[in-house]
């Protein structure tokens, strides 16, 4: 196995959080899939806007208005560059990866109609399900599903068999929460643009934990949530190229996305500020900045890197206890651990592991489709982190044997 090059020492002394006791035993905190854990950095860049320059943006001409519009804007450049969009305001801010895709499916109300497909895959988050379901009800179109493979990959040839003229839109999660899953999303955007459909790509689970490159990947849409990359709740970002974001109705009316108001006509702001109605999360911008500056000094690549290496540990180690199953084998994974043990309700699980001090997850993991498929209720869900360490697996693998003495 291949020794990762971070200091994971000093990396968690900037984890506050990380010292803290749970039910009288250190913290083991392996619920990052859900929400990750925030830096001291990300921690001072919040106390420091609320101490010095808290003001609304853009429409100030005082000192501070000034301060937090400059501060607001270079995140939306960080952004930028963390997902190498071409432009910065192809950035729009948003409350998250949520709020991001249902921006798109309204838009597309005006773009879809009856005999229109839309295609989503199997293995989705209720997020990026719902809001198509909605979309499709309000235009006529159909959904269609991607199927997949008992080891929790998509069926790539069904998947092409599926398009045609009438696929408008293809979704899809680069990596899934429920099975780690990194999805061939290269082949599915360039596969869907040969039919003429547009792309949306649900980042949330990727961006924290591999590179992205939206030209590169040349997708139309792809979103993220602050929340998962070291970030503050309630912030996220969807990336649109250019052409579409112009075409795109806005979501909200409001403040700040306008460019002219009468009660004869209103015409809207350019972009991106015709889909950021109101006054927005300015704080957990700024913070969602910092964030990014976070994880960029540390390196996604040495990030990507260590976490395989926590994931191969972990695999290894679980697989060797007794009745384990583990839904999700694809080749290509993050971090992302799902499993039962045999004749025992993973809720159990979760509660005796937290009276240990491990936080997991239990049950559907916002991803019911993926549940039934393989005919279960839920799974235990471990999602690590590059903060996270082998001493933790240790004692996430030990409470495991624990519990199940305990259980059955
Ligand atoms: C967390 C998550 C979402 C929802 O993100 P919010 O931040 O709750 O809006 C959507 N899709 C995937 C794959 C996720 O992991």
């Amino acid at each position: 196995m291949q020794q990762t090059t971070l200091d994971i020492t000093r990396i968690r002394k900037d984890f506050p959080i990380l010292k803290r006791e749970v039910n009288g035993n250190p913290l083991v905190y392996l619920d990052n899939a859900a929400t990750s854990q925030t830096p001291k950095p990300v921690i001072d860049t919040i106390v420091g806007y609320y101490s010095n320059y808290n003001a609304n943006i853009h429409r100030g001409v005082h000192t501070l208005a000034q301060e937090a519009t400059d501060a607001y804007e270079k995140a939306r450049i960080k952004i930028q560059n963390f997902f190498n969009a071409a432009k910065a305001h192809e950035i729009l801010f948003t409350s998250g990866t949520t709020h991001s895709i249902n921006i798109v499916a309204n838009g597309f109300s005006s773009f879809l109609t009856k005999g229109d497909e839309v295609l989503v895959s199997a293995m989705e988050h209720h997020s990026n399900i719902v809001p198509w379901q909605m979309l499709c009800e309000r235009t006529g179109a159909s959904l269609k599903v991607i199927p997949m493979n008992p080891e929790g990959e998509l069926l790539m040839q069904e998947f092409k068999g599926m398009l045609s003229d009438n696929t408008k839109l293809v979704v899809c999660n680069h990596v899934s929460n429920a099975l780690g899953t990194i999805n061939p999303i290269k082949v599915i955007i360039s596969e869907a643009h040969a039919v003429g459909a547009a792309v949306l790509i649900d980042g949330a689970q990727a961006a924290p934990h591999i590179k992205v490159d939206v030209q590169e990947l040349n997708v139309d849409f792809y979103t993220a949530s602050a929340h998962k990359l070291c970030g503050p709740t309630g912030v996220g970002m969807l990336y649109g190229k250019e052409e579409w974001l112009t075409k795109l109705p806005p979501y909200q009316g409001g403040g700040e996305m306008i460019a002219e108001v009468t009660f004869e006509k209103t015409t809207y702001a350019g972009l991106p500020h015709k889909f950021e109605a109101g006054t927005p999360n300015i704080c957990g911008g700024i913070a969602f900045g910092a964030a990014l500056d976070y994880i960029k000094n540390i390196g996604i690549e040495a990030i990507a890197q260590y976490e395989h290496e926590l994931l191969t540990y972990a695999t290894d180690r679980l697989l060797s206890i007794e009745g384990v199953k583990i839904y999700g084998t694809s080749q290509e994974k993050t971090a992302v651990i799902s499993f039962n043990i045999k004749g025992i309700h993973p809720y159990d699980i979760g509660t005796l592991l937290d009276k240990m001090g491990i936080a997991v997850r239990t049950g559907h993991h916002c991803a019911q489709p993926i549940m039934d498929y393989f005919k279960i209720p839920g799974t235990i869900r471990a999602s690590f982190s590059f903060y996270n360490t082998k001493e933790e697996i240790d004692r996430f693998i030990d409470g495991v044997v624990k519990a199940k003495q305990m259980l059955s």
